[in-house]
């Protein structure tokens, strides 16, 4: 690729026909010195959101005080219908509560109550781990069986291990859209018709595919969704995570943290739990309106850009990484650790080293921010609407420079 000796002049280029660079003004760089790959950890701040915060302080808390509920109650669903474009749902379909966690819990149990006497749920090895511990809780408590997928570290879980491990017993599949280590992308449709045809429901955990590859939950007929707001969507650190459950079953399924914000008519304060028939019942109580107020902000400013342009700009950020890895990187020990194919990866891509922990961190101390993911990657987040090229071509020259200069006595004191 033409790429792979790029001189800096190439990343200008690349920035200069870049449709998303403008986007880079909306968020806040204090400090331009820092080159940011963690946008798939914590996505940076929009310079809107102090200013939307505060208005919600002063215009509406300390000025309409308890009136501010009057449209703060529909406030989840509202910045759920602005989500859910992103994700390829329906209005009505996405509500904005709880943490990802809390979510993962809620539906999966929901899924569990809706196919009563199957025993089993399939997930994978290398999923992210409240997802393993959420179903690992489950199934302690039900008595259910889980049949662990052991995939392929880089490529992920395929269609075929789905297929083996389904059958009249299997309740629910819960699998990652995109993998948070190797970035592989989950052939969804394949696999949500597979659980179909076995009579299985799906979860999808799409933190790290909102807002960075379009999902087309309607589309595929995927059943239940859950993921985060404070990643690609730059929602602010702890932001309140989404969940989506399919128009059609949102009436059949009920999810076992029965709360007053999920009741019917929740104000005439009546005996016995009787939820509303539409996505409301998923939720559970009063949201935090400060931080569903930044989550909306940086959610606004994806669907602003759509996730069409963010997908192409991710896929040519991963490839200039890539490029550069091939040409830099691998002769000096590197080894890629996401899929080649670009259609197969999500925005991030994994550099496997040795010393992958060593090496986090002193690129940390020089200023470039990527995350060490066990055991061996150095994860380079490329958060299409904050990341430009030149980034790519900086950061990963530090990693150049640091690999060429060999194991100095830092790398060997911050490794242990
Ligand atoms: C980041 C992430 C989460 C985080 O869940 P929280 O409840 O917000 O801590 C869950 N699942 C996946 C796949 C993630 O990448």
């Amino acid at each position: 690729m033409a790429a792979a000796n790029a001189p800096h002049r190439t990343a200008s280029e690349l920035d200069a026909t870049d449709p998303l660079a403008g986007f880079r003004d909306r968020f806040a760089f204090p400090d331009p010195g820092v080159v940011y790959f963690d946008g798939n950890s914590l996505g940076r701040m929009p310079v809107s959101t102090p200013s939307r915060v505060e208005a919600v302080l002063g215009a509406e808390w300390a000025s309409q005080l308890i009136r501010g509920w009057d449209h703060w109650l529909t406030f989840p669903q509202l910045v759920g219908d602005r989500l859910a474009p992103l994700l390829g749902a329906a209005p009505g379909e996405v509500v904005i509560a709880d943490s990802t966690t809390v979510n993962l819990y809620k539906l999966a149990a929901a899924a569990l109550d809706a196919r009563p006497g199957r025993g089993v749920v399939v997930t994978d090895r290398a999923n992210f781990p409240s997802d393993r511990y959420v179903l690992e809780g489950l199934a302690h408590a039900r008595g259910l069986t889980i049949r662990w997928l052991d995939p392929d570290p880089v490529d992920g879980p395929q269609p075929a291990d789905v297929a083996y491990a389904l059958d009249e017993d299997v309740a629910l599949v819960l699998l990652s859209h995109v993998n948070y280590r190797s970035a592989a992308i989950a052939d969804l449709p394949t696999i949500t018709r597979l659980a179909h045809e076995a009579g299985a429901l799906t979860l999808w955990d799409l933190s790290h595919s909102g807002g960075s590859v379009p999902v087309g939950l309607d589309g595929h007929a995927v059943d239940l969704a859950v993921g985060c707001t404070y990643k690609y969507l730059n929602g602010g650190p702890g932001a309140p995570a989404y969940l989506y459950v399919r128009r059609d079953l949102q009436a059949r399924l009920r999810q076992p943290i029965q709360g007053w914000f999920g009741q019917r008519d929740q104000f005439a304060m009546g005996q016995g739990y009787d939820p509303e028939p539409d996505v409301r019942r998923f939720l559970v109580g009063t949201p935090g309106i400060i931080g569903l107020t930044a989550a909306d902000e940086g959610i606004a400013i994806s669907a602003e850009a759509g996730i069409d342009a963010i997908r192409a700009k991710g896929v040519a950020l991963t490839e200039y990484a890539i490029a550069l890895h091939d040409a830099w990187l691998a002769p000096l020990g590197c080894e890629l650790g996401s899929p080649r194919d670009p259609a197969r990866r999500g925005a991030h891509v994994a550099i496997r080293h040795p010393r992958a922990r060593a090496l986090t961190a002193s690129l940390i101390a020089r200023n470039v921010i990527p995350d060490f993911r066990a055991p061996d990657s150095i994860r380079v987040g490329l958060s299409p609407l904050t990341t430009s090229f030149a980034d790519v071509h900086r950061g990963l020259g530090v990693l150049r420079e640091l690999l060429a200069s060999g194991t100095t006595p830092q790398h060997r004191a911050l490794a242990t």
